[in-house]
C-alpha cells in the first residue's frame, strides 16, 4: 500500500517539466496572482504534501525525541527524487524549477521542518553550487551521485567565523596534484550523515576573502565529525563540528576557480536563503493548522475560545502575518527564476519568515495551552522557528542587508 502510494508520488516529479512557470513563457506574464502554479508545479505540491503527510508524519515525534533523523526518510527523499530537483535529467534529477523547489521545501516544512532543511541545504545550496560553478566533468562525476543516493552538507561556517563568513581560518595548501586542508568546521547541517561535502577554506590569507576557495570532498578522504550538537529544535537534522587534518584533496576537486570561493558563497546564500524562507513558511503553516482548529474545539464560559475576540483578533493577524511570509516567499522565488538581480528584495522573504516568528509564533504559544504539552507537535514548530532567525544570515544581517539598499537608495 505504502509502496503503491510511494510510486504514485514520485511518477510527476521524475517527469520532465516542460516549462518553467513565472519565468519564460510570455503567457505566464500576464498572470499577476503569487498563487498561481502550473499544473505540473501543483502535481508536485500535492505528491511532496502526501509524502510528508503519510511516509515523514508517523515518524516525526521519534526522531525529534532520538535526535536523529531515520534513515529510511533520507532513503525516501532520494527515491521520490527530492534530492535533485533542479538537476537535469541527464544527471538523474528531475530537471525542474527553482520554485518547485521552494514548494517541496515548504510542503516538507509543514510536517518536519528537519526533514525539510535537510532536501533545502542538499538542493539549493550543494546542488547547485555544483550545477552553476562545476565543469562538465565535475557535473557529470557528482551530480548523479547526489540525486540517487548521496546526501551533501555545505561547509562555511567556524567557531570564530558566523555572521563575518569570510573571517574563516581553514586554510588549504597545495602539495602537488593535492590540496592539503587543516581546520575545523562548525554548526554543519547534514554533515552526520552527509557523503559529500562543500568546503571552504582560504588558499592564500594574504589576499584575504580573495583567497578563499571552494572544494568538493568526502567522507572517506578522511573528514572528522568531532561533535554533534544537542539542540533547541530542528532537532533531527544533524549539525556537527567538522575536523580536517591534512585532508587530501585532488586538485581537479576545486570549483569555481581559485580564489572564487567568496563569491560562490555569497550568490548562493543569496538563492539558500529563500529556501530558508520556505521552510519558515511551511513551518508556520504546519503550526497554524494545528493549532487554529483546537481554538474552535475548545470550549470555556460556554463558547468555543476562538471565538472571543481577544482570540480571534490574534488568530486573524496570525493569519495576515502568515500570508505576507508568502506572498514575499513566492516573490522572491519568481523573481530569482525570472533572473532578476536578488540582492535587492533578497532578504525581505527572510523578514517574512521574522514577521510570523515574532508574532504569530508567541501569540500562539501564549493563546493556546494545547500548544505547552509534547502529545500536539505544536511546541516543536515553535521550538524549530527558532532557528529561522539564525542560519543563512542572522535577522539583523538580513535588516543591515535591506538597510544599506535603502540607504543607497535615498541618501
Ligand atoms: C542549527 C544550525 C545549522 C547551521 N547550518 C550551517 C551549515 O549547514 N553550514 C554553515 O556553513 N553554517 C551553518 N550554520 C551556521 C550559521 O550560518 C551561523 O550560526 C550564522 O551565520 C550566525 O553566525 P554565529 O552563530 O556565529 O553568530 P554571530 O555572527 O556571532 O552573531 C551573534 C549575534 O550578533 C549579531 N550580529 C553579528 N554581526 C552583526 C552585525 N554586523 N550587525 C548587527 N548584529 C550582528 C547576530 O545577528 C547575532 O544575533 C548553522 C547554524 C545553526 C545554529
Amino acid at each position: 500500500m505504502l509502496r503503491t502510494a510511494l510510486v504514485s508520488v514520485r511518477l510527476p516529479l521524475r517527469s520532465k517539466f516542460p516549462t518553467r512557470a513565472f519565468s519564460t513563457s510570455s503567457a505566464w506574464r500576464t498572470i499577476n496572482s503569487l498563487h498561481t502554479f502550473s499544473e505540473e508545479e501543483e502535481l508536485l505540491r500535492d505528491s511532496v504534501r502526501r509524502f510528508a503527510q503519510d511516509v515523514v508524519g508517523p515518524k516525526v515525534r521519534e526522531m525529534d525525541e532520538n535526535e536523529m533523523m531515520d534513515p529510511s526518510v533520507i532513503k525516501d527523499l532520494f527515491e521520490q527524487g527530492l534530492m535533485g530537483i533542479e538537476t537535469s535529467a541527464e544527471h538523474g534529477g528531475a530537471e525542474s524549477s527553482f520554485t518547485s523547489a521552494i514548494i517541496s521545501i515548504e510542503e516538507l516544512a509543514k510536517v518536519d521542518p528537519s526533514v525539510s532543511v535537510m532536501c533545502d541545504v542538499h538542493n539549493t545550496l550543494v546542488n547547485t553550487v555544483i550545477r552553476k560553478y562545476g565543469t562538465k566533468e565535475q557535473q557529470e562525476k557528482w551530480l548523479p551521485q547526489l540525486a540517487e543516493s548521496k546526501l551533501g552538507s555545505f561547509c562555511l561556517s567556524e567557531t570564530a567565523s558566523g555572521s563575518d563568513a569570510f573571517a574563516l581560518q581553514t586554510r588549504a595548501i597545495k602539495d602537488g596534484d593535492n590540496w592539503v586542508i587543516n581546520g575545523s568546521k562548525m554548526w554543519i547541517t547534514n554533515s552526520y550523515e552527509a557523503e559529500v561535502f562543500l568546503i571552504f577554506a582560504n588558499i592564500d590569507p594574504s589576499k584575504g576573502y580573495k583567497g578563499i576557495t571552494c572544494f568538493i570532498a568526502t567522507r572517506d578522504m578522511g573528514i572528522q565529525i568531532a561533535k554533534k550538537e544537542q539542540k533547541l529544535g530542528i532537532r533531527a537534522s544533524s549539525t556537527c563540528t567538522l575536523n580536517f587534518d591534512d585532508l587530501k584533496i585532488p586538485a581537479e576537486n576545486v570549483i569555481g576557480g581559485e580564489g572564487l570561493g567568496y563569491k560562490i558563497a555569497i550568490e548562493i546564500l543569496n538563492e539558500g536563503r529563500i529556501g530558508i524562507a520556505a521552510q519558515m513558511l511551511g513551518l508556520a503553516q504546519g503550526a497554524f493548522d494545528k493549532a487554529v482548529p483546537y481554538t474552535y474545539e475548545r470550549k470555556q464560559f460556554g463558547q468555543a475560545v476562538g471565538t472571543f475576540q481577544g482570540m480571534a483578533f490574534q488568530i486573524a493577524q496570525a493569519a495576515i502575518d502568515l500570508e505576507s511570509a508568502r506572498l514575499l516567499t513566492y516573490n522572491a522565488a519568481r523573481r530569482k527564476e525570472e533572473g532578476v538581480a536578488l540582492l535587492r528584495r533578497q532578504p525581505w522573504p527572510n523578514i517574512g519568515r521574522a514577521l510570523w516568528h515574532n508574532g504569530c509564533q508567541d501569540r500562539r504559544s501564549n493563546g493556546l495551552v494545547g500548544g505547552f504539552t509534547r502529545e500536539t507537535g505544536i511546541e516543536k514548530f515553535w521550538r524549530d522557528s527558532k532557528i529561522g532567525a539564525i542560519y543563512e544570515g542572522t535577522s539583523n544581517i538580513q535588516l543591515q542587508t535591506i538597510s544599506k539598499f535603502i540607504q543607497k537608495e535615498y541618501s
